[in-house]
């Protein structure tokens, strides 16, 4: 809830000088670039002024700072896309085996000479209804949790690959959990048949693997359910083309489709991304909806591309990309993370205004949790310095107790700039302290301390905390009734000088 004049200059996309004259209209005197304005102030700004900002704006967060490039779908340019496949399972139940299988035996692979590239994912096309599958095979990737985290489930298709020979183990578990709790459409790989050569003996193994699903809650055909079973070999190939198969029959009644038409702004994922010696910066970036084509104005994290060129996982030239397809691309000013969003800008400027503007949400960001973080260690001190007065208080418990009941006042007279940071200030103070000490805002107004004031602090015993004022003068400073007069033009350093008197004013411990 606190930003500097600089960045919501940003925000405000208006010149700085321009809101610091502004500012200075309003009472603020002495603003520098780095003065910070808290929320009210901010809110006032923008009543007082027409700047070109939404109230909403102000909710505007680092994680929601590229949402403008973001259009919502029209349903009438929804397209058939291929599924998006991972494989999941038990370390040594097969995964690696199936997705090499997958790379080399793939009509599309051999046409190509094999798949040369590893870029995070790769399709194949089935061998009967030539429909086009897209693998990821990166699945544990740091990336892949990092999208979970967003809620951005790429995947539309688990194939949970269990071994023969040894059932459902802990891995396999972790994963049923995870399908459950993602809502992805699942097929079920019973592998490595091949170990098991008497016809008898596999049944009686493939049964206990489909009992093991069904107590774990999984709806096989077997009993009316329509999770589909393919019992494979990724070694001898055995039924690979079924369990290829058994996907797109699944995709096909899930009835997958993405926003493509040519106005569709591109959107998609990092899935992986490295510098490579030659050529760069790249990214394998799969696309959720849009044509990507060279040219394009790409934005992810704190870069931006202007797509050079795209190469696939043949290590063949791509002219476009369409949903459910992965492309390394050339051209990123730096390295992108994987797992972050990709949106297509208009121009290289609007690319460049936002990472500015998600650069400066993210600097506010940083400051707010300071003080958010400075409260916190406040209150545990002093919860610390309590807890210790009453272990004190029970050992001499037999002793008269005199001692006053309350917290201990600690008196403060706020003098700030304009009405809304008095009012910011004292609702920012007014509720810090605890049982043992207690901040009082006996007063918060406008303009120079006064006579009035001095008077008020000397009865009370206050201090003066001046906000915004400027350079005070000596007689103020100085003045004749003693009282200490502390000026501050930043919010947070005003709240961490009450959170130190009344740190101060803890009893000592011994
Ligand atoms: P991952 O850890 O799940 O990726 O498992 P791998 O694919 O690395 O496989 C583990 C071991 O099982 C390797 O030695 C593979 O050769 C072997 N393996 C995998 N699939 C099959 C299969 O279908 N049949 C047989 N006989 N061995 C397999």
């Amino acid at each position: 809830n606190y930003i500097s004049v600089s960045k919501l200059a940003n925000l405000l996309n208006c010149r700085i000088e321009t809101l610091m004259k502004d500012l200075r209209k309003l009472g603020f005197s002495n603003t520098t670039h780095n003065y910070i304005l808290s929320k009210e102030y901010v809110e006032l700004i923008l009543q007082e002024y027409n700047y070109n900002l939404p109230a909403s704006s102000l909710t505007l967060t680092s994680a929601n700072a590229y949402d403008e490039l973001k259009s919502p779908i029209d349903p009438k340019l929804l397209k058939k896309r291929p599924p998006i496949v991972t494989i999941m399972g038990h370390v040594d139940h097969g995964k690696t085996t199936i997705i090499d299988y997958l790379r080399k035996s793939s009509v599309v692979a051999q046409e190509h000479g094999g798949i040369t590239q590893h870029i995070g994912a790769f399709k194949i096309t089935t061998p009967i209804t030539k429909k086009n599958i897209t693998f990821l095979d990166t699945p544990g990737h740091a990336a892949f949790l990092k999208m979970r985290e967003r809620g951005a489930n790429i995947t539309d298709i688990i194939v949970l690959v269990i071994s023969i020979e040894d059932s459902i183990m802990p891995q396999t578990l972790e994963a049923i959990k995870h399908i459950k709790k993602s809502g992805n459409e699942l097929v079920v790989a019973i592998t490595k048949i091949d170990m098991i050569s008497r016809k008898q003996d596999r049944e009686k193994a493939l049964d206990k693997v489909m009992n093991d699903l069904i107590n774990n809650d999984i709806s096989i055909e077997k009993i009316g359910g329509d999770v589909q079973v393919v019992p494979i070999s990724a070694k001898t190939g055995e039924n690979m083309d079924l369990l290829e198969e058994s996907i797109v029959l699944l995709s096909d009644m899930m009835d997958l489709r993405s926003e493509n038409s040519p106005r569709t702004t591109v959107e998609g994922w990092v899935i992986e991304s490295k510098v490579k010696k030659t050529v760069g910066n790249v990214a394998t970036v799969l696309i959720k909806k849009g044509t990507l084509r060279n040219g394009t104005i790409l934005l992810s994290g704190d870069t931006y591309c202007k797509v050079r060129s795209m190469t696939d996982e043949f290590g063949k030239q791509a002219s476009k990309a369409e949903p459910s397809q992965v492309v390394e691309i050339l051209g990123w000013k730096s390295l992108v993370n994987a797992g972050d969003e990709v949106l297509q800008a208009k121009t290289e400027a609007i690319a460049k205004k936002l990472i500015a503007k998600r650069a400066a949400l993210l600097e506010v960001e940083k400051e707010a949790t300071f003080v958010d973080k400075l409260n916190e260690k406040t209150a545990f001190e002093l919860k610390k310095g309590k807890d210790a007065e009453q272990v004190k208080e029970d050992d001499d418990n037999d002793e008269e107790n005199i001692v006053e009941k309350g917290p201990k006042q600690i008196n403060f007279i706020v003098k700030s700039d304009v009405s809304g940071s008095a009012e910011a200030i004292q609702e920012s103070i007014a509720s810090l302290g605890n049982d043992e000490v207690k901040c009082t805002v006996i007063s918060s107004t406008v303009g120079l301390p006064t006579e009035g004031d001095y008077k008020m602090a000397q009865i009370t015993n206050s201090q003066i905390f001046c906000f915004n004022l400027g350079n005070l003068p000596n007689d103020i400073i100085n003045n004749k009734y003693h009282i200490p007069i502390k000026q501050f033009n930043v919010i947070y350093k005003l709240i961490e000088e009450v959170i130190k008197t009344l740190t101060d004013n803890l009893k000592p411990i011994f």
